[in-house]
């Protein structure tokens, strides 16, 4: 009888012991879960804060007032941070930008376990500088100098001009093989590899007119398909608009006698407006911009308005 009594009551403690760490190991999955779902919200608060600094960053080249909006939105309103949890504080000269970006995680099964939420949130610092090497250049360069923006340049000369590279010469270059087809080609899509501050690059010979007038016209096609069938106007286009095109600048010769090469000493955005002239003397004119593109940065060199941006932090 006793040993029964004594049987009946372990049967209840081991029964008791169980449903214990069944709350217990319950408790943890659903910890685990709520825990998954923090670091899920976590990631995509990291991504909200690079995202908002890279966007401020190139709100900075042209209204660096403007800059802290513009990152806000892009945490807020394109990345899901809570408005009341994002900061962004522009710095050094406007050529750096910080943000804090939040987001209040409400937990699931935790609130069994008395957790409510958990605040979630990351820091990223975005820098801009001027660009010191790209892909995508057209092969056209232009002398370096202070240009003035916006007003009307022009690129590729249809008679050589006194004071620019020797005769022969018409601004065109070859930074791969030489030749109109690679030429039409660059002119069309840019030239896919990487040039840097200081490369030396060959320049092309002779007038170019036929591939200028097809790179232009081909620039001309794809912005009215791709932006808008009217086109776009230097001072009214994306920084996408096929019609911006990158141009590098090169270091006035030592002589203007027979140049076969130019040093690059920057590059610049360039606004194509049009290309006139027949036969073998066309010009290309359009004017310097202040623009964003991707390559590599120096933030403590003075460029020519061609500004990228990237993340430090
Ligand atoms: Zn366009």
């Amino acid at each position: 009888m006793r040993a029964r009594v004594f049987l009946k009551d372990e049967a209840g403690s081991v029964s008791i012991l169980v449903a214990a760490m069944l709350v217990v190991l319950l408790g943890f999955a659903a910890l685990a879960v709520d825990i998954g779902l923090a670091t899920a919200e976590k990631r995509s608060v990291v991504t909200a804060a690079d995202a908002a600094a890279l966007a401020g960053a190139q709100e900075l080249v042209f209204n660096p007032s403007a800059g802290p909006v513009k990152a806000i939105e892009y945490a807020v309103q394109k990345n899901g941070a809570d408005a009341d949890k994002v900061t962004a504080v522009v710095s050094e000269g406007n050529k750096a930008i910080t943000v804090q970006a939040g987001k209040e995680v409400n937990y699931g099964f935790a609130r069994v376990l008395g957790f409510e939420s958990v605040t979630v949130s990351a820091q990223a610092k975005a820098i801009v500088g001027s660009i010191v090497g790209m892909r995508g250049v057209v092969p056209l360069a232009a002398p370096e100098t202070d240009y003035q923006q916006g007003s009307l340049y022009e690129l590729k000369l249809g008679q050589w001009k006194q004071g620019e590279l020797g005769p022969g010469n018409f601004n065109a270059i070859a930074p791969g093989k030489p030749g109109a087809s690679d030429y039409r080609t660059y002119m069309q899509q840019g030239y896919p590899g990487m040039i840097r501050f200081g490369d030396v690059i060959d320049t092309e010979s002779g007038n170019m007119s036929g591939p200028t007038k097809d790179g232009v016209e081909y620039r001309i096609d794809l912005c009215r398909q791709n932006c808008n069938p009217g086109g776009c106007t230097w001072d009214n286009h994306s920084i996408h608009c096929p019609l911006l095109v990158y141009v590098p600048l090169y270091a006035p010769p030592d002589s203007l006698n027979k140049v076969k090469e130019v040093t690059i000493a920057g590059f610049a955005a360039f606004f194509l407006e049009n290309e006139t002239g027949n036969g073998s003397s066309s010009t290309v004119k359009g004017r310097f911009l202040r623009s964003v593109a991707f390559g590599e940065i120096n933030q403590d060199l003075n460029g020519h308005g061609l500004y990228g941006v990237k993340l430090v932090e």
